[in-house]
C-alpha cells in the first residue's frame, strides 16, 4: 500500500507541488517552520535515506539543491538550511528550509501558520524560480 507522500506525488492526495522529474517530487511541508518550507522525496517509497540504493540517493540531493537554489531566489533568508528527521513519515525525504539562524530550524519550535493563498502564492513563485535556473 503506498504512504501519504506516494500519494502525493501520485497526486491522490493535493500538495503544493515545487517541481518533479520522473524520480522526484517536491512540495510545501504543511507545516512549516518557515515560509517556503520544502520536501523533496524520492518517488521511490523507501523509508530511510540511507536505505535508498546509491543512485536514488546521489540523485536526491542533485534535485534537492536545485529546489534549494529555487527556493533561495524567492525566500529572503541567510540561507537553506537541510535536515533529515524521518520520524513523522516513512517515507525518505529531504527538508529544505529558509533561514537566517540556527533557531530557525528547530522542530520543536512552533510552526508558521499560512493561509491556503500565501502557501499557493510562495509555491507559484518557487515553482516559477525551478522553471527559472
Ligand atoms: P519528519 O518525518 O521529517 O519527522 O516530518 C515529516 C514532515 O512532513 C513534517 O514537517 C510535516 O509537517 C510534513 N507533513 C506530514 N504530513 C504531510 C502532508 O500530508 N502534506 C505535507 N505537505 N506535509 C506533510
Amino acid at each position: 500500500m503506498s504512504g501519504i507522500f506516494s500519494k502525493i506525488a501520485q497526486g491522490q492526495i493535493p500538495s503544493y507541488k515545487i517541481a518533479e522529474d520522473d524520480k522526484y517530487f517536491a512540495f510545501l511541508d504543511i507545516n512549516p517552520l518557515a515560509k517556503g518550507h520544502t520536501l523533496v522525496i524520492p518517488k521511490q517509497e523507501v523509508d530511510y535515506l540511507f536505505d535508498l540504493d546509491e543512485d536514488t540517493y546521489t540523485g536526491l540531493w542533485t534535485f534537492s539543491k536545485k529546489v534549494a537554489k529555487a527556493i533561495e531566489s524567492v525566500c529572503p533568508c541567510e540561507r537553506i538550511g537541510v535536515a533529515v528527521v524521518g520520524l513523522e513519515v516513512p517515507h525518505a525525504h529531504v527538508h529544505l528550509v529558509p533561514i537566517n539562524t540556527v533557531g530557525d530550524i528547530d522542530f520543536s519550535r512552533n510552526r508558521v501558520a499560512m493561509t491556503k493563498e500565501e502557501f499557493a502564492a510562495v509555491a507559484k513563485e518557487i515553482r516559477l524560480g525551478f522553471l527559472n535556473l
